[in-house]
This record gives structure tokens, C-alpha cells and sequence, in this order.
């Protein structure tokens, strides 16, 4: 076992070194309730294996966190939990806000008046500028494979 993973806290949740309170799991993933939620349900859903950021997960990881993020979010919904709503919410990289560096998904209840905000305004760019950024992701694709 790496360093990374000995010290990582949500790593010591999966080994069971860390206490919380589990939600959900299957074979690839584990949901357990964020100590610091924003909403009461306020529910993290990680991979068991150390991976950094959503990109790093593995085909079968990325089904496995979209699955049990689905399930979380319908029992987020059948629970009685106070909640109009619900986010899924994934902070990649630091410049994104990611601030434990195992991946994460949030899945949280929302209520018309919680007062959370994302902060941004969205401009209204050229559909050539539109149409260039999306040959470009294209050719990234396509260098992939
Ligand atoms: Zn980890």
C-alpha cells in the first residue's frame, strides 16, 4: 500500500480504520454521510480503490459511482429527508475545489431556500468559437484511442 493510501482518510473509511456512517455500497463504491454536510443527507459516494480524480477511475468504476450515486439519490427522495431536490456535485483538482484527493461525488439534498450558490456568469460566445472548442475536444478524443 502507497503512502497515498495509507494516509488518505477516505481510503482508512473503506479499510474501516476511520468511523462513518455507511449509506449505500456495491462491489467498486461506498457511500457513507459527509461529516460536513451541506443538507441533512448529505451523502459522499467514492470508489474503494484510491483514485485521485473522476478521470482517473476505470470504466467499471465510473458505472459502478453513477449507480449507487442513482440509488443514494432515490433514497435521498423516499427517506422523509427535508428535500425539493437534489444535487450531485464533483470537485477535480484543486482549481476545482477538490479538497480531499481520493474522488468523490456528492449527492445532496437541496430545498428551495438553503441558500447555496455557485457564483458565475455564464457568457454567451460565438458558435465559431463554440464549434472550435468542440473540433478540438474532438481531436482529443480521437488521439485516445
Ligand atoms: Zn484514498
Amino acid at each position: 500500500m502507497s503512502d497515498l493510501e495509507k494516509n488518505c482518510i477516505f481510503c482508512k473509511i473503506v479499510r474501516e480504520e476511520a468511523e462513518s456512517s455507511v449509506v449505500a455500497e456495491n462491489e467498486l463504491c461506498l457511500a457513507f454521510l459527509t461529516i460536513g454536510p451541506f443538507n441533512s443527507g448529505h451523502t459522499l459516494v467514492i470508489p474503494r480503490r484510491h483514485a485521485v480524480t473522476f478521470t482517473d477511475l476505470t470504466p467499471a468504476e465510473v458505472a459502478a459511482l453513477a449507480q449507487l450515486s442513482q440509488q443514494v439519490a432515490m433514497a435521498l427522495q423516499a427517506s422523509g429527508l427535508p428535500g425539493e431536490g437534489f444535487n450531485l456535485w464533483m470537485a477535480n483538482g484543486s482549481a476545482a475545489g477538490q479538497d480531499v484527493f481520493h474522488a468523490h461525488m456528492h449527492v445532496f439534498p437541496r430545498l428551495d431556500d438553503d441558500n447555496f450558490r455557485v457564483e458565475v456568469s455564464w457568457p454567451n460566445p460565438p458558435r465559431a468559437e463554440l464549434d472550435e472548442v468542440a473540433r478540438q475536444l474532438r481531436a482529443a478524443l480521437e488521439a485516445a484511442r
